[in-house]
């Protein structure tokens, strides 16, 4: 059975890693949210706090998965950001695209992360 090209099929190993790492992220700004409500756990916590800006962070998060959100690959295989949009659909960078690639740049330490998607990633 053939699907409309726009329908999300199973979801890529790359998109899988980087939403499970925005998840833990997005637990550690909620974690620091409670301890600055709470007025910190302990005199090293409320200094790492005053460091630490929750507003900045949290928005980072939100927008680590709004571009994880638009770089997800078409029916053909191709991002459906980074492809044509036009009639000429499948055209573009084969995914995972460049974008997707270089957000793992700052996770490439992390046990489940792909050598490969680190090394493919555009240089700056
Ligand atoms: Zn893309």
């Amino acid at each position: 059975m053939k699907r409309p090209i726009d329908e999300p099929g199973p979801v890529p190993a790359i998109l899988h890693f980087l939403l499970a790492r925005t998840i833990e992220d997005k637990g550690v700004v909620e974690r620091q949210r409670e301890v600055a409500r709470e007025g910190g756990e302990s005199a090293d916590a409320r200094e790492y706090l005053d460091h630490f800006n929750l507003r900045r962070a949290s928005a980072a998060v939100e927008a680590q998965l709004g571009t994880m959100m638009l770089h997800r690959p078409d029916r053909t295989g191709v991002c459906r950001e980074c492809g044509d949009r036009s009639e000429r659909r499948g055209v573009g960078p084969a995914y995972p695209c460049p974008t997707l690639l270089r957000l793992t740049w700052q996770f490439e330490h992390h046990p489940d992360c792909d050598d490969d998607w680190v090394r493919r990633a555009p240089p700056l």
